[in-house]
C-alpha cells in the first residue's frame, strides 16, 4: 500500500553493477524493490541494525539494517549447472583427467544412483549454491536412456521433486542432454516428449558426441519449437579445431526463429582454430543472435589434457565474443564429480577463474565479469525483471565487501541472501581472535 511502511529499508548500500562508486538507499515492499535511491554520502543509522550483527532470527525481525558500505548485487544467475552428479566424486574418480573418462566413468555407475540419492544431491548443490548468492539455477541432466527408460526417469523424477522441495529459495530449470541416435528416434522422441510434459523446462543434448551432430540438432529444434522451449546445448567441449557444431547450430538458430531463445555452452574448439575461421564463426554467432556460456573452471580441468608444453587452456574466446556483442556468461558446470572434482556452486569463485582465463583484469573489466555472473546469465535464462530496480521482485545477495573489485580480491565468504519476501541465509562476522594467557 502507498504510504505505507516498507518492509525493509537498507541503508549505505554499494551498487557495482550500477557503474557508481556512491552510496544507496533500498526498500522493499511486498517483496519488490519499492525504491532504489542515490544518498549524498554516508547516511545516520536510525534504529537501522548493523547487517553483520545480526544472525537469521534477528535480520527477519529488523524493518531496517546499516550495509555499512556493503556491496548488493541482484541473485546470482548460474546458467549451466549439472546438480544431478553434484558430490559423486566419492564413488567415480577420474585417473586421466579428460572428459571421455568422466563420461564413462560416471556412466558405469548411473544405474546404482537412487533416485533418493540424486534427489539429495540437487537439494545439497542448489541450497550450497543459494548461500552463497545464486538465486537461479539452470541444470542439465543426465538421462542415459540406453541403460533403460526407469534409469534415465529416475533423474527426471529426482530432479523435479527436489525442484519442489526447494522451491522456496531458488528457482531452477531443468534441460536434459537427450542423445540422440537416429537408430532410436522413436524411443527418444517419446521420452523426451514425456519429459517435457512433466514439467522439464527444455531440450538439452551435446551434439557433438553424438553419431550425427546435425541430425541431432535439427531433431533438437524440432522438439523444442514444437513445445514453445528454450534450447540449450553442449557445443564442441573439444580441443580439435576441426568440431564445429557451432556452424551448423547458428544455421538452425536462424531458420527457426530461436534468436535470444538458444544458449551454446563451452565452445572450447573455438579457442583452438586459426583466427579467421573462428572471427567468421563469431561473427556467425553474433548474427545468429546464440547466447554464450563459458564453463572455464571445468574447461580448464578436462581440456588440453594431450597436450604437453604450451598446454591448451581449453577456454573459450571469452574477450572476442563479448566484443562481437555475443551475450556471454560464465558459470559453475560440475561441482566435485569426475567431470570436476573442485567448486562449490559459489559464482565469485568462478568470476575469479573467468578473471584470470580471460586476461580480464583491469579496474574496467570488473563490471563485464560481474555482468557474466548476473545480468547476461539472467538474460539468457529468459528472465525479463531481473536487477535492483523498483518494480522488480527483490532477490539479492549483500557481500561482505566495499566494491567490485574487492569481490574479486578478498571472495568474502560472509553473505547474506534475500528471496521471495525474506531473508534465507545469513552469516555472521564477529572474528575473535585467542587472548595470550
Ligand atoms: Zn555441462
Amino acid at each position: 500500500m502507498p504510504g505505507s511502511e516498507p518492509d525493509l529499508e537498507l541503508i549505505n548500500v554499494r551498487l557495482p553493477l550500477e557503474q557508481d562508486g556512491g552510496l544507496f538507499k533500498l526498500t522493499v515492499r511486498g517483496g519488490i524493490w519499492s525504491a532504489v535511491e542515490a544518498q549524498q554520502g554516508p547516511a545516520e543509522p536510525d534504529g537501522h541494525i548493523p547487517i553483520g550483527d545480526a544472525g537469521l532470527e534477528e535480520l527477519s525481525d529488523a524493518p531496517a539494517l546499516d550495509l555499512q558500505g556493503k556491496v548488493a548485487l541482484p541473485g546470482f544467475v548460474d546458467a549451466h549447472m549439472h546438480l544431478d552428479k553434484a558430490y559423486s566424486i566419492e564413488h567415480v574418480r577420474n585417473q586421466s583427467g579428460t572428459l571421455r573418462e568422466a563420461i564413462e566413468g560416471y556412466r558405469s555407475l548411473a544405474a546404482s544412483f537412487s533416485k533418493d540419492t540424486i534427489k539429495a544431491r540437487i537439494v545439497k548443490a542448489a541450497l550450497a549454491s543459494v548461500s552463497f548468492g545464486s538465486l537461479t539455477l539452470r541444470s542439465h541432466l543426465d538421462v542415459p536412456l540406453h541403460l533403460g527408460r526407469e534409469v534415465a526417469m529416475r533423474t527426471v523424477e529426482a530432479a523435479l521433486e527436489a525442484r519442489e522441495e526447494v522451491g522456496s529459495f531458488v528457482d531452477i530449470q531443468y534441460f536434459p542432454m537427450f542423445y540422440y541416435d537416429p537408430a532410436k528416434d522413436g524411443e527418444m522422441t517419446a521420452f523426451a516428449e514425456e519429459t517435457l510434459r512433466m514439467g522439464i523446462d527444455g531440450v538439452g543434448g551435446a551434439p557433438h558426441l553424438t553419431p550425427d551432430p546435425e541430425q541431432n540438432i535439427g531433431w533438437a529444434f524440432k522438439l523444442a519449437a514444437g513445445f514453445g522451449r528454450l534450447i540449450d546445448l553442449h557445443i564442441d567441449e573439444s580441443d580439435d579445431p576441426a568440431v564445429k557444431t557451432i556452424d551448423t547450430y547458428c544455421d538452425h538458430i536462424v531458420r527457426n526463429g530461436y534468436s535470444g531463445k538458444a544458449t551454446a555452452g563451452h565452445l572450447c574448439s573455438l579457442s583452438a582454430m586459426e583466427q579467421p575461421e573462428a572471427d567468421r564463426l563469431i561473427a556467425k554467432m553474433a548474427e545468429a543472435g546464440v547466447g554464450a556460456v563459458t564453463l572455464p573452471a571445468v574447461n580448464l580441468y578436462l581440456q588440453g589434457r594431450g597436450d604437453s608444453g604450451n598446454v591448451r587452456r581449453g577456454v573459450t574466446r571469452i574477450k572476442e565474443l563479448a566484443e562481437a556483442g555475443v551475450p556471454l556468461a560464465a558459470a559453475s558446470d560440475n561441482i566435485q564429480d569426475p567431470f570436476h572434482p573442485f567448486g562449490r556452486g559459489d559464482m565469485l569463485q568462478i568470476g575469479l577463474i573467468t578473471a584470470y582465463a580471460a586476461h580480464l583484469a583491469k579496474e574496467e573489466d570488473i563490471p563485464k565479469v560481474l555482468s557474466m555472473l548476473t545480468n547476461t546469465p539472467a538474460a539468457i535464462v529468459g528472465l525479463t525483471n531481473y536487477g535492483i530496480r523498483p518494480g522488480f521482485p527483490a532477490g539479492f545477495v549483500v557481500l561482505d565487501a566495499a566494491s567490485g573489485e574487492s569481490l574479486l580480491q578478498e571472495l568474502p565468504a560472509a553473505r547474506w541472501v534475500y528471496n521471495k519476501s525474506r531473508w534465507i541465509h545469513a552469516s555472521q562476522i564477529k572474528r575473535q581472535w585467542a587472548k595470550r594467557s
